[in-house]
């Protein structure tokens, strides 16, 4: 158990230097707008696709899967919670549920706040360089 604990706050060890990472590119100068969307659109998609989080499908019991996932968008190795993952992004009304699951977990938070602060750094770099 305290072995899996320790990769577990390990991987959100890495989705929090992403976040890190991100804020940093906006505080040096030298680095371009072209590049801070790039990097960023990189963190963004090591979040949905990479970042180990929890899987937080439902299971029958009406719980959430605690098994270990990669990304926010992807399940765990039930093939069957990778489908309800992915269309739970496209239905109305799951994305809050599927988000507040993903937040009452560190790895989860730390993945997040990896995503959208990507998102936002990639966009407001992508402006940035249509406005130049
Ligand atoms: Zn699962």
């Amino acid at each position: 158990m305290v072995g899996r604990k320790t990769k577990r706050t390990l991987g959100s060890f890495w989705s929090f230097l992403a976040f890190v990472a991100v804020i940093a590119l906006w505080a040096i100068p030298s680095i371009g707008p072209g590049v801070i969307a790039a990097l960023s659109a990189f963190v963004v998609l090591y979040c949905l696709f990479q970042a180990p989080t929890w899987c937080c499908a439902n299971t029958r019991k009406n719980e959430f899967c605690r098994n270990n996932a990669n990304g926010i968008l992807l399940g765990c190795h039930i093939r069957q919670h990778k489908w309800q993952k992915l269309t739970m992004a496209v239905k109305e009304q799951a994305p809050a549920k599927a988000l507040r699951r993903m937040l009452s977990n560190m790895s989860g938070v730390a993945a997040s706040l990896s995503a959208v602060a990507g998102t936002i750094s990639a966009s407001a770099a992508t402006v940035t360089l249509l406005v130049k």
